[in-house]
């Protein structure tokens, strides 16, 4: 047997010992998780729902991805295979290095607007005027105005814009203090928002990212129920430095970000839509012109498709 001989046969071992592992291990734990649930039924039938609709996601995700090999081993039946297919699942077996080199996705440049812990008194107000520039940006929102925000949920999906979860209460000490509290936490806010907009989101940001110390060892284990939920977190590579301590100037923001834009290929920054945060607002048009003045560069509201910029990669 040739060494490429073995090198293809390994390979495909591979692939279906991953295909098991897909097939078995990921609607076991979906299985798992919903027998506790159940069990611990009794609760809201919203609720409930939410997380089968959530399972459901997740599931389907996984079968996606069996389809995926299923099909690739299919093609390499005979493992006499073609340069080109070969290629091909050269590129398959590593999704996720092609997806986190932004330098392979073909020179333009991607900028992600977000904004963090609204809706505010100011959301409209930044509605309006992305709606000018035609500029669609995400939205990582709380349930904090309880039912006072239900158009601006509304309005924010009708536009265009990504609705992201940010947690429910925002309190840090009570989300963290536990993986249930956290569970807990992301599910009202996901059955207020499918109350209010009938939208399921799928993309979540941690309340003081990913890399926060509150939770101490707890994060990998809220990641991995993300995970299972079919909910991806993003984080930031580019702060406008609105929510640190002291008030910033519209200019001062507009410059913190024009600093850190022209070395990203992937810019996903972070900003803040929060009351004593109208300088943010002010600093928006700015910033979005200076940002359509860039070459190659377009401004995205966060999808399937964004490269999830992290300050931890918990697995
Ligand atoms: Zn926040």
């Amino acid at each position: 047997m040739t060494p490429e001989r073995r090198k293809r046969i390994d390979r495909l071992k591979k692939i279906i010992l991953r295909m098991i592992v897909l097939m078995v291990v990921l609607p076991t734990i979906c299985s798992i998780l919903f027998g506790v649930k159940l069990y611990q039924a009794g609760k809201s039938s919203d609720r409930m729902a939410i997380q089968i609709l959530l399972l459901e996601k997740a599931l389907q995700d996984s079968n996606d991805a069996i389809e995926r090999e299923r099909a690739l081993v299919e093609m390499n039946g005979d493992i006499r295979r073609s340069a080109e297919t070969e290629q091909a699942l050269e590129a398959a077996d590593t999704p996720e290095e092609s997806a986190e080199n932004p330098e392979s996705s073909e020179g333009v440049r991607k900028v992600y607007l977000t904004f963090d812990d609204g809706p505010s008194a100011y959301t409209e107000e930044l509605l309006d005027i992305l709606a000018k520039y035609g500029v669609k940006a995400s939205f990582f929102v709380t349930g904090k105005g309880k039912g006072r925000y239900g158009d601006v949920y509304r309005r924010i999906i009708e536009e265009g814009h990504t609705l992201g979860l940010h947690s429910y209460s925002h309190e840090y000490n009570n989300i963290y203090s536990s993986l249930e509290s956290f569970q807990n936490d992301l599910l009202t806010l996901q059955t207020f928002l499918y109350n209010e907009t009938g939208v399921i989101s799928s993309f979540y940001r941690f309340p003081g990212g990913s890399s926060n110390t509150i939770s101490q060892s707890g994060t990998r284990e809220m990641a991995a129920y993300l995970k299972a939920m079919g909910i991806t977190y993003f984080d930031w590579n580019v702060s406008a430095g609105d929510a640190d301590g002291g008030h910033l100037s519209s200019e001062q923001i507009i410059n913190n970000v024009m600093l850190q834009l022209p070395s990203r290929r992937v810019a996903i920054v972070l900003m803040h839509d929060a009351a004593g945060k109208y300088s943010t607002v002010e600093a928006l048009p700015g910033l979005i012109e200076k940002i359509q003045q860039m070459e190659n560069t377009e401004i995205l509201p966060i999808s399937n498709d964004t490269v999830p910029i992290r300050q931890v990669e918990y697995e």
